[in-house]
């Protein structure tokens, strides 16, 4: 399914099935999941260069080496992050870090899921646990991956209340990690129709916000740490005054809009706004392992591949409960 020009529907066109080249593997793809940023691509609001395959939570097998790769073989099941290398000499890649590298290599110099076959550099592919099916692993490899990182980039401690805003595709999985890690977990939504789901899914208590989440979030004694996956930033900066002291926001969403904060408040109660994305890939193995363990279960809504456009459209609506995923062999 070929991105050929901004905003248009995706099309399903014969290309060549691509090679492995040095350090790479050729996957053969089982499930895509769809994510928020395809979004953002789609509308040319994250340009890249064009025709592109997107679908950056891709799972599969490997189905073909390229030269030099000792760690992947024939058969491996693996799923591919956002990023999978860097220049491999600074200071970052040293530590693996090939987020911070000046030229990080990502699944838009290599091409994504939404196809049969995609190649991806072995350094960047993280095997799947045999106990998860296919189109559960999807949506770990960008939605999973950033809500463990959320998580742990707040350092939660024993006994911390955890609020989680937003719940939906990265949130509903947050708000399991944070239930399953035994804290008291707080979800906090603006869909009334969300709440009972969430109770579902281990809420201690939901709070649907009325009109500004932090005093309403104070008002039921606050929490410790809040993982904000939404992307209204009035919300965010709100939700400050819902902060115990000592408490963190982790901020996720990509936005323009800047997040405002009273410093008097962050002083007197040492508060901290944190950003989070894909942070270390050991938070990636952590939930996977989570849900090998049966201890987070994604909530999913299974399509063809092909019917892409129609879910694109699901997700911009805001309809999609809780992750789309394309499945290839349906
Ligand atoms: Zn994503
Ligand atoms: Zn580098």
């Amino acid at each position: 399914m070929l991105m050929t020009a901004v905003n248009q529907p995706l099309s399903l066109q014969a290309i060549a099935d691509p090679q492995p080249g040095p350090g790479q593997v050729r996957i053969r793809l089982h499930a895509t999941g769809v994510c928020g940023t395809d979004i953002h691509v789609w509308r040319g609001e994250l340009p890249v260069p064009l025709p592109i395959v997107l679908g950056h939570e891709p799972a599969g097998t490997v189905d073909a080496v390229g030269p030099g790769v000792g760690s992947l073989r024939r058969g491996d099941r693996v799923g591919v992050a956002w990023f999978q290398g860097g220049c491999g000499r600074c200071a970052y890649c040293q530590k693996k870090k090939y987020k911070f590298c000046a030229s990080p290599k990502t699944w838009i110099s290599n091409g994504g899921g939404y196809a049969e076959y995609m190649v991806a550099e072995a350094d960047g592919c993280t095997l799947v646990p045999d106990k998860i099916a296919w189109d559960i692993a999807a949506p770990l490899f960008c939605g999973g991956f950033s809500a463990m990182s959320a998580y742990k980039i707040a350092k939660p401690q024993p006994g911390e209340r955890v609020a989680v805003i937003g719940i939906g595709g990265l949130g509903h999985i947050a708000l399991q990690i944070a239930k399953s890690m035994g804290h008291e977990v707080v979800a906090i939504t603006n869909t009334p129709g969300k709440a009972q789901d969430a109770r579902d899914m281990g809420a201690d208590e939901v709070l649907v916000v009325k009109n500004h989440v932090g005093k309403e979030l104070q008002a039921m004694g606050g929490a410790d740490v809040i993982l904000s996956f939404s992307p209204a930033m009035k919300q965010n900066s709100e939700a400050m005054e819902g902060l115990r002291p000592g408490g963190r926001l982790v901020t996720t969403a990509p936005s323009a809009e800047p997040i405002q904060a009273d410093p008097v408040q962050m002083l007197f109660k040492q508060t901290a706004i944190l950003g989070s994305a894909h942070n270390d890939t050991g938070d990636l193995v952590d939930i996977l392992n989570l849900v090998a363990a049966g201890k987070v279960k994604p909530k999913l809504e299974i399509y063809k591949f092909d019917e892409i456009n129609s879910v694109l459209a699901r997700l911009t609506e805001g309809r999609v409960r809780y992750r789309a995923v394309l499945v290839h062999d349906a």
